[in-house]
């Protein structure tokens, strides 16, 4: 596995020219500077990734953190959560786009989250949130949200109806959080019930990747003003294995460890699921499996005898159209559409240019 597809995965399946962009300006600690010059095409981002759709917002933009904060409701989820969750919520920081996910039960419970958060980051920042947004599903919003809101004087602002489902920030965001998700999923390969592991892991690693804010760097490091590390990252789903503590083990033949499956981060240690369980595990090791996701355009073919055979044939073929096409000056145009095909299909490295 090249260091290029590695990253992307253990990045959460992220957009190869922001990797580029982030291994360049050496956003985390530890990412090498330069990674590989290869066009390569993800099987899981195709499969689990929705087009971004254009984004026009043309409403004010924040200046520093906690100047406007977009939140919203994403759910009820069909698979309910392995702690009964249904929905997450979500609160994004305008300007840093550091995003903050709480997995919750029932709508009663937003208005908890929300102490919860502002409390947090006002807190954490010593500044206080100026304005509230919430982009969508405003009905989940009480008398008691607005009473608390007007308390810490944040002001409270619902998205103008015309611009709803498209536009709206946090909308917007939670949905690229669930596509993430899925590529984080399809990677562990666990039960579905444990997508709010998934959505909080979005959320981290987010955070650490590059994203279209005013400076160049990543949600975490404009928010925290400090640089976050690739160092603890590892590949989403890796085998965990777990020391058992001696007084659990009951004959000196037992095993000293038991093996999980990494499901998230924590600032101490890694969230892992183990005997149906999901534990934070601080002494641990883990194993990367080494499975070659992406493949490389052009290279992919050529893994069987059989294939080479059939490649040569077909290059045979197509040069015996070519041959004939030379003379058949009505078929230029044609065959110009042909040549763009031939080449395409064997090139074994194309030039920089990636589509996700
Ligand atoms: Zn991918």
């Amino acid at each position: 596995m090249s260091k290029k597809e590695k990253l992307h995965r253990t990045m959460g399946h992220i957009n190869f020219k922001n990797l580029e962009s982030m291994c360049k300006n050496e956003l985390l600690e530890g990412l090498p500077k330069d990674i590989e010059y290869e066009y390569l095409k993800c099987a899981i981002c195709i499969e689990n990734k929705m087009h971004n759709l254009p984004f026009h917002n043309n409403r004010r933009k924040a200046e520093e953190i906690l100047e406007i904060v977009h939140t919203d409701l994403n759910g009820p989820h069909q698979t309910t959560g392995y702690n009964k969750e249904k929905y997450f919520l979500s609160f994004i920081d305008d300007y840093s786009k550091l995003v903050k996910v709480y997995c919750i039960r029932s709508k009663d419970e937003v208005y908890d989250y929300l102490l919860q958060y502002v409390n947090e980051v006002q807190n954490l920042t010593g500044k206080t949130i100026k304005e509230l947004r919430f982009d969508n599903g405003k009905e989940y919003m009480n008398g008691r949200v607005f009473q608390f809101a007007k308390e810490k004087g944040i002001i409270i602002k619902p998205c103008p109806a015309y611009v709803h489902q498209l536009n709206g920030t946090a909308e917007r965001y939670n949905r690229t959080l669930m596509d993430m998700g899925r590529c984080l999923l399809s990677e562990a390969k666990v039960e579905r019930k444990f997508w709010p592991e998934v959505i909080k892991t979005a959320a981290y690693l987010k955070n650490r990747t590059l994203t279209n804010t005013i400076e160049r760097k990543t949600p975490y490091e404009i928010f925290f003003k400090r640089k976050p590390s690739v160092q603890n990252l590892k590949l989403y789903g890796s085998r965990v294995f777990v020391r058992i503590r001696e007084e659990r083990r009951r004959s000196k033949w037992d095993k000293k460890a038991e093996v999980g499956i990494l499901l998230g981060y924590t600032d101490t240690g890694y969230r892992v699921l183990i005997n149906n369980r999901v534990i934070i595990a601080r002494n641990c090791d883990i194993i990367e499996e080494d499975i070659k996701l992406c493949g490389l355009e052009g290279e992919e073919d050529n893994n069987t005898e059989y294939k080479i055979k059939e490649k040569e044939k077909e290059d045979k073929r197509t040069q015996e159209e070519r041959d004939t096409i030379k003379y058949d000056e009505t078929s230029v145009a044609e065959s110009k559409d042909e040549e763009q095909n031939r080449k395409s299909k064997r090139q074994v490295k194309r030039p920089l240019r990636f589509d996700e």
